[in-house]
């Protein structure tokens, strides 16, 4: 069979996580929480079953949790999606990623790139027929090399995808940046899909810079979150994809005939959760304190900190510790020491080795100190 995808194998994710359960590491390699969820956010999903919330939905999502996000957004970001036709709740983000690719890119368009980026993005240029075009983010800091973002812009770009905050690195956008996009995109006929799942993961006071705030931004872009990572739910695999009417209008062609609409009593239980913006705002805080453990932790250890201004991952410089490739001391440092990390050489299209695996720190306190207390050894 000729593959569509032929370069694809097994995600990093899946890998390094089938490896520490194996070698009984703790994982700090996939992305999730190891504590549960807001048992009220439970109560109420338990609640829409049990009130008989269990046919399908309209299309797009349920209308009172789509006029929340819009809600949400509004406040957060000022601007208004309509509900109707500007919201679609997708089966997380990574299908609204892949649905806004194939609505949108035709074969042979280009699609801008900022690497090392998530590693559903390529195989869903790839599925569209697009061709990704790579701009690299900067040692050491991982600065947006913009002189190189406006020189990669052709008249075949249909997409810039950028994600803030960014995962693997665990750095943001700011003010500036988006105002250096702005300038990049006006006069052409340029999309963005702005992957913002950790968009309530800022840190040390900073706003998140999302399109939706830039007005000459957000009438191009599709603005991309999830609920399983603000609400410690990444098992429900539930998230939404706001954008003008006119692109959502595409985006709804493609969605219907992808999983035409997504599971009802969560989107139930999700509407009042969203309802209050306590959990949201309270995120920030929550999670910093997670940051601020591990690093400090980490300070003590062989390992050179990066910044980390938002997500819940932590990048480490480890050449201190080790000559090894990033993916060889990932599987070493799970097998051997008893900590699982993912290379951060899984998120570039080449290879590429600088000595950085990521961490994630959405784990009990515990379960980091643990994880510190063998890094500490090295
Ligand atoms: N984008 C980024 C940057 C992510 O880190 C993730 C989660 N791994 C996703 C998209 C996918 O989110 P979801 O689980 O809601 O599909
Ligand atoms: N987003 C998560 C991460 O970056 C993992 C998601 C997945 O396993 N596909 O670790």
């Amino acid at each position: 069979l000729a593959s569509r995808l032929p370069n694809v194998g097994t995600t990093i994710f899946t890998v390094m996580s089938a490896l520490a359960a194996e070698k009984r590491a703790v994982n700090l390699g996939q992305g999730f929480p190891d504590f549960n969820c807001d048992p009220r956010i439970v109560d109420a999903v338990a609640k829409a079953m049990r009130d008989g919330h269990n046919q399908y939905p309209p299309m797009a999502g349920i209308m009172p949790l789509r006029q929340a996000i819009s809600g949400k957004i509004a406040n957060l970001y000022g601007r208004r999606y309509d509900a109707d036709t500007e919201i679609t709740v997708t089966a997380g983000a990574t299908q609204a990623l892949l649905t806004a690719i194939l609505a949108t890119v035709h074969p042979g368009d280009e699609v801008v790139v900022l690497e090392p980026n998530y590693d559903s993005y390529l195989p869903s240029i790839e599925l569209a027929g697009g061709k990704p075009v790579f701009v690299t983010l900067e040692a050491p800091d991982y600065a947006i090399p913009f002189d190189k973002l406006a020189a990669a812009i052709t008249p075949k770009t249909r997409l810039i995808l950028i994600n803030t905050p960014h995962n693997p690195t665990g750095t943001v956008w700011r003010a500036a940046d988006m105002r250096k996009l702005e300038d990049i995109v006006r006069d052409t006929n340029v999309l963005i899909l702005s992957d913002e799942v950790y968009e309530h993961m800022v840190y040390d006071g900073a706003p998140h810079e999302s399109v939706a705030r830039y007005p000459e931004l957000a009438q191009r872009s599709f603005v991309v979150s999830s609920f399983g990572k603000t609400y410690h739910v990444t098992g429900w695999k539930i998230g939404y994809v706001a954008a003008p009417a006119a692109l959502m209008a595409e985006f709804r062609k493609v969605h219907q005939f992808n999983v035409f609409t997504v599971n009802t009593p969560m989107q139930y239980g999700l509407t009042d959760y969203l309802r209050n913006p306590a959990p949201y705002l309270d995120l920030p805080a929550f999670y910093q304190q997670k940051r601020d453990f591990f690093r400090e932790g980490l300070a003590k250890t062989r390992f050179k900190l990066l910044p980390c201004t938002g997500t819940y991952f932590q990048c480490v410089d480890y050449s201190a510790v080790s000559t090894l490739s990033e993916a060889d001391f990932s599987t070493w440092l799970t097998s051997e020491i008893g900590v699982a990390a993912i290379p951060v050489s899984a998120f570039y299209h080449e290879a590429h080795e600088s000595g950085v695996v990521r961490f994630c720190f959405a784990k009990q306190e515990s379960t980091l100190a643990t994880a510190l207390e063998r890094l500490a050894r090295l």
